[in-house]
């Protein structure tokens, strides 16, 4: 143990995953967290009845290094956490006509199985012949060109510009355009940047193309299956967590943080940790601060939007598909999956409920199906009853798969407040969002006071994307800081490079030299080619 102190501000992934490092390293840590538990936006959600609460989108993607790799340090009686993640095995995509495509997400195991599996991601059935290769042309090119393109013109150039969104069919910008920027990680393709969107779209298509990559979710709700284990091994790492531990304010003398002051008490350590959402941390870091550390004086820059659920409680389970279920038409891009199957909890100890079918509303502006409302403007009632229909409206086609008299009871999450006068509801929890040139806004993990740092998910990471394992990733850049500026010989943290298919190199290789002599992408070229002749 050394007598280095450092004080966590935030027990979400990030924070938590900073004390970790930490404390492995011998430092002395306290963490403060506001709420009365940790976990931040990936708590479970409890209800006023005991029921199993849960955000419907809720999963690690196989190209999530980092956070497995915590995971596998956490453990869990005579496990780790990291064993307490299973498999989903399939994806079930509704169209709002009712058709629903049921896809496997296992690793292609024939030439023929890999042409259905790319068919199926890229929606061939649905999709032009034409346009569907047009967008494998765009995918292509992303996934040859050099990291400087990457980094000068994908990430000023929005997704829906990228992939000539404006020209094509419906059915090109629904499903391959914004299916899979607003679904699944609620961002507006016109305005997101198709650099984020590009390398999330090249990772997820080499986690279906490589069998050491799957996607994992966990075997019961995230406080139970790995909140509740870290903090006690956090704990048993003494470090000192502090809930209910609201941070009001940073005290800074000109070069150094001096301490944070906690519920009106002033907290000193050696160095300063804070993994805040962005949204509190800009109004945490003052003038002089953000002219101390350069990288934090455009935070206020940063786009944060709405993303959150309701849980229904159904008297007998609905599985509907063994992993995620995404609506593509539904007007509040809606997401679900069917809990049970994938959890160890012991239903027995309710009396009424048999399964939890938990929705993500990932489109808050936009009007539903029965009030004609946008979700910000429904009540709590209103917003469940909306969500079920428009689940209905693509689920129950022919045969009924949702019956309403199965809901026993629903729960909106708690961090949609209403408040009568208001009129509209507050999102106390919202995520950032890549727009478009946001990059040089976002700050590195190491800021320009030298006991300063920052381990949260809208941090410059490899990773990327306002999600766990950027959360976790920024939390080692942190550690790493401090270990650097105390000059401490305990070893780095590892920081992972995202993998992608060895199949491209040589091509990226080629595009750096193109890059360099100032030549667009050759996939540039096709494209004039195709507009030509199509
Ligand atoms: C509905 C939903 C579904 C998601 N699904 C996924 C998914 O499937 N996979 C994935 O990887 N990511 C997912 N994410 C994103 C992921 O949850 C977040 O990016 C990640 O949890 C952020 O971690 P963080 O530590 O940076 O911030 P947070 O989780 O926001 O943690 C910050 C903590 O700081 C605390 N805090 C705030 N103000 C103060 C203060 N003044 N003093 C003390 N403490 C304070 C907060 O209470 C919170 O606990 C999802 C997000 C949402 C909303």
């Amino acid at each position: 143990m050394t007598d280095t102190s450092v004080a966590v501000i935030g027990g979400g992934v990030g924070g938590m995953t900073a004390a970790h490092e930490l404390a492995e390293r011998g430092f002395e840590v306290s963490l403060y967290e506001k709420r009365d538990k940790l976990g931040g936006k990936s708590r479970s959600v409890e209800t006023e009845e005991g029921y199993p609460g849960e955000h419907g989108f809720r999963f690690l993607p196989g190209f999530y290094r980092h956070l497995r790799d915590t995971m596998s340090r956490i453990p869990d009686g005579d496990r780790t956490v990291r064993d307490n993640l299973v498999e989903t095995t399939e994806m079930l995509r509704c169209l709002g006509d009712g058709e629903k495509v049921r896809s496997a997400q296992r690793t292609p195991r024939s030439i023929e199985d890999v042409r259905e599996t790319v068919s199926n991601a890229l929606w061939r059935d649905v999709v032009p012949d034409r346009e569907h290769d047009y967008f494998l042309n765009r995918f292509l090119t992303l996934a040859t060109s050099c990291d400087a393109r990457w980094r000068d013109e994908y990430e000023n150039v929005s997704w829906w510009e990228f992939t000539d969104a404006e020209e094509m069919s419906d059915e090109y910008r629904k499903y391959l355009v914004r299916g899979a920027t607003k679904v699944l990680v609620a961002m507006d393709p016109e305005e997101s940047s198709a650099r984020t969107i590009g390398r999330m779209t090249v990772q997820t298509l080499s986690d279906i193309l490589d069998s050491r990559r799957q996607v994992e979710i966990l075997d019961g709700p995230t406080s139970e299956s790995w909140i509740e284990p870290w903090r006690e091994h956090l704990e048993g790492m003494d470090v000192e967590v502090h809930v209910d531990a609201r941070a009001e304010s940073v005290g800074f003398d000109g070069n150094r943080v001096t301490g944070v002051v906690v519920d009106g008490e002033t907290v000193e350590a050696d160095y300063y940790v804070l993994a805040t959402p962005v949204e509190v941390t800009r109004r945490l870091v003052n003038d002089e601060i953000r002219k101390a550390a350069p990288s934090l004086r455009d935070i206020d820059r940063l786009k944060t939007d709405w993303m959150s659920g309701v849980q229904y409680y159904l008297s007998e389970d609905v599985p509907l598909v063994h992993g995620h279920g995404i609506y593509f038409d539904s007007p509040w891009a809606l997401t679900s999956i069917s809990q049970r199957q994938f959890w160890n909890t012991d239903f027995d100890r309710y009396d009424d409920i048999e399964g939890v079918l938990s929705v993500c509303i990932s489109d808050w502006d936009k009007k539903g199906v029965l009030y004609g409302k946008t979700a910000k403007d429904c009540t709590r009632e209103e917003i469940a009853d909306e969500v079920w229909a428009q689940l209905k409206q693509h689920l129950n086609d022919g045969d009924t798969v949702l019956e309403d008299d199965v809901v026993v009871d629903w729960h909106l999450d708690d961090a949609i407040q209403h408040d009568e006068s208001e009129g509209r509801c507050t999102n106390e929890e919202p995520l950032l969002v890549n727009t478009v040139g946001s990059l040089k806004h976002r700050p590195e993990a190491v800021t320009g006071i030298p006991n300063l740092t920052l381990a949260a998910d809208y941090v410059r990471t490899n990773s990327d994307l306002a999600t766990m394992e950027g959360a976790n990733e920024a939390a080692r850049r942190a550690t790493n800081g401090i270990l650097e500026r105390e000059g401490s010989s305990a070893g780095k943290c590892e920081v992972y490079e995202l993998e992608e298919p060895r199949i491209f190199e040589p091509f990226k290789k080629m595009d750096a030299v193109r890059y360099r002599l100032g030549l667009p992408h050759v996939g540039e070229r096709t494209k004039e080619l195709w507009k030509v002749f199509t």
